[in-house]
């Protein structure tokens, strides 16, 4: 099959310069790639002119409601996903990783903007900045989407995910994106993204596909494209020094691979829950994927007393394993994904064996293949190593073999473990297995510099852990260092990566208009009527009410305090209350003040207000004594649309006192009807 690059609007079939790939359970010719005689200068300004244009006309809201869109199309069609799959030599589950995965990838992203992005074109970042006595000057950050391309350059190792992964930060934020898969299993990107292109659901230009090489596209990149790659450091290396990137400050986000430790802690025992939970996420992480991922354990880092016993029960599991035909029932490790790969790896464990000895399989020797052809596929058996010296070695920590390999690593004291760990000088992810607080604390807060993300496990979340080598949407992935020192993902924050963030100072009417929030400072208007008779659309931003003033005596403060049983002494005890530095006597209960406030605004009648949803940065910034009288301004601050039956209100609340000082502020969050949807009460 000759594998298409999808660019400028059309499907492009190169003539010449084809790389055969093979399938790595047979040999089989499974796909011809070939890029020659792309324009990619063409590929570029469509992306920029035509994709970028349509992504920004729509918010983040209309934009990750089409990410839900083609989650939902291409989980309808990932059986053909699958059967394309198995060539690479991933088994089921192994696919299920990367189809499944880049999906529900996909789904999260979707649901995340949807929840923590307004249903606007620009977003801000963290509060308004007040920057002047009088109030007429303050700055806020905002976030608007790069007007160039997402450039992604993907593994081989995750086809569907790595691109999926990607996709959906750089497209909710509004940046088109440029797809570069991995030739070894493009196939497999191509089917996916054949159907995303089927669907139709993504604006023309806002996603492109390069199946080959991507020829000088780097040599045209601006300030304004970012690239986010992923592969081996060499690769990154070499990308990341093209001049126009250095000279353009084009983003480049690598995640390279990393010697990723397993750390058994010193308090574990073999009769500890942890030990099982250690050896077997060190047997999974070697053999699903055949090993070859990017967050795999290559470094299984136990107390000197526990090697013969780690080792004992990791070979004991290893055994189990069944290596073959993907497609087989029954199989539980599939091939490498070429045997190029597989001579790499090979050549690798040559490499470790001078600082560490084999201790289990054979690299020299044909595997046992279950219903395959062990000399056409691309099999190897897992082989882990054992090294007593880690600190007195090099290479243990410096050369990846991307296969089923580990290498055991001794330790005698908690200050080596982490330090063994870090010589990894930086990788995405380590797992901690210890039930003893301090060396599960000293563990995490010493090896956390050098990685991206760290996972402690014991017998108390061994049941709804999630795994070490799972890296999930809300969560960073990247490492420093040798990591590629990127980040991906992290929920919003790999979203605001394909944004620019920007002060802007001026006054609070210029901040509110641009960024869409009101703010203290920026004009009100006047709401018509009741705040609460409104329903979601009928409220604007900016609308403000002010409401009767109420005086607070004594007789409340002491009913307040029977009733709840906050008797806190600066409410009860004049005394005492003086002799705290902020009051001076007794003073109102901070929640008396809530609920007052919302006693002065609310409706009792049925109507658009839902629910109060909560409140959020509530601050008492003055007391409130017997006998001072407050009154409440509520303003609109913004609107989120959550479903067609409602949205969510953010009023901007602010509590003064007589003499207009400001006792409290505080942000409410209510559920307001959509005019469609207010509920009324049935008539009899
Ligand atoms: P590579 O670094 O070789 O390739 C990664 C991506 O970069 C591929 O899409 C590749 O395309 C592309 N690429 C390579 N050269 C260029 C270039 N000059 N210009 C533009 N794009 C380029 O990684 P592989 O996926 O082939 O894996 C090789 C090794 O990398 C593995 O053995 C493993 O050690 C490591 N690796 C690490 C991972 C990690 O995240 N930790 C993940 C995967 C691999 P093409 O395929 O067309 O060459």
């Amino acid at each position: 099959m000759k594998l298409r690059s999808y660019v400028g609007g059309a499907w492009y079939e190169a003539s010449e310069g084809f790389v055969r790939v093979l399938s790595a359970v047979d040999g089989r010719a499974v796909a011809l790639v070939s890029s020659q005689g792309l324009d990619t200068q063409r590929v570029l300004d469509y992306a920029r002119k035509t994709g970028g244009p349509a992504l920004r006309a729509l918010t983040f809201h209309q934009r990750a409601e089409l990410i839900k869109a083609l989650a939902l199309h291409l989980d309808q069609r990932k059986e053909r996903f699958y059967e394309v799959a198995y060539d690479t030599g991933a088994t089921r589950k192994d696919n299920f990783v990367d189809i499944d995965g880049g999906i529900m990838t996909l789904f999260a992203f979707s649901s995340k903007a949807r929840r923590e992005l307004p249903d606007a074109r620009v977003a801000v970042d963290g509060a308004l900045e007040p920057l002047s006595k009088g109030g007429t000057f303050a700055a806020r950050h905002i976030m608007t989407p790069l007007r160039g391309a997402a450039v992604h350059i993907n593994a081989y190792n995750f086809p569907a995910w790595g691109m999926l992964e990607k996709l959906a930060p750089a497209l909710i934020a509004g940046v088109p994106a440029i797809v570069k898969p991995a030739t070894q299993t493009a196939y497999v990107a191509y089917a996916v993204f054949e159907e995303i292109i089927a669907s139709g659901i993504l604006p023309e230009g806002s996603v492109q596909f390069i199946a080959g090489g991507i020829g000088d596209l780097l040599d045209r990149l601006t300030g304004q494209d970012v690239v986010s790659f992923t592969g081996s450091a060499q690769t990154a290396a070499k990308l990341q020094s093209t001049p126009a990137i250095a000279r353009n400050s084009v983003r480049f986000i690598a995640e390279q691979d990393s010697l990723n430790a397993a750390i058994l802690g010193p308090d574990v025992r073999v009769e500890d829950p942890e030990f099982e939970l250690f050896v077997r996420e060190v047997a999974r992480e070697i053999t699903t994927k055949a090993g070859q991922r990017c967050t795999c354990i290559r470094r299984a880092i136990v107390p000197r007393g526990m090697m013969d016993a780690v080792q004992r029960a990791l070979t004991a599991r290893l055994e189990k394993s069944v290596l073959g035909n993907p497609r087989s029932e029954g199989v539980t490790m599939g091939a490498l994904v070429s045997q190029g790969q597989r001579d790499d790896v090979l050549a690798a464990i040559a490499q470790l064996t001078g600082e560490a000895q084999i201790v289990y399989g054979d690299p020299s020797a044909a595997p046992n293949v279950v219903d395959g052809d062990a000399r056409a596929g691309a099999y190897m058996a897992p082989v882990v190593l054992r090294c007593e010296r880690p600190l007195d070695s090099q290479r243990v920590h410096t050369v990846e073999a991307f296969g089923p390999v580990t290498t055991l690593m001794a330790y005698d004291t908690l200050d080596e473990a982490i330090e063994i760990a870090n010589r990894g000088e930086g990788s995405l992810v380590a797992s901690v297995f210890s039930y003893d607080a301090p060396a599960a604390d000293a563990l995490v807060l010493g090896i956390a510099p050098f990685h991206g993300r760290v996972l402690v496990v014991d017998r108390d979340d061994a049941k709804e852990q999630t795994g070490h080598g799972t890296p999930l949407a809300p969560l960073v992935h990247g490492g420093p260092g040798r990591a590629g020192g990127g980040e991906e993902m992290g929920g919003i924050r790999g979203v605001f990566h394909y944004m620019q963030r920007t002060a802007v100072q001026g006054t609070p009417q210029r901040l509110a208009t641009v960024s869409g929030v009101w703010n203290p400072g920026a004009s009100e208007t006047t709401i018509a009527g009741h705040p609460f008779e409104h329903s979601f659309e009928d409220l604007t931003v900016g609308e403000t009410y002010y409401t009767d003033s109420r005086e607070i005596t004594i007789a409340d403060i002491e009913r307040f305090a029977e009733f709840t049983g906050d008797s806190f002494y600066a409410h009860m005890d004049e005394a005492a209350a003086k002799a705290s530095p902020f009051f001076e006597g007794r003073v109102a209960h901070g929640y008396l003040v809530l609920a007052f406030a919302a006693g002065l605004f609310v409706r009792s009648e049925l109507g658009p207000v839902l629910a109060n949803y909560g409140l959020e940065n509530l601050r008492f910034l003055k007391p409130v004594y017997p006998g001072d009288a407050i009154r409440v301004r509520l303003t609109v601050k913004e609107k989120t649309p959550r479903k067609p039956e409602y949205g969510e209100v953010r009023w901007s609340v602010t509590v003064f006192n007589q003499q207009d000082e400001v006792a409290a502020t505080y942000d409410l969050l209510t559920m307001n009807a959509t005019a469609a949807h207010v509920p009324a009460l049935e008539v009899v």
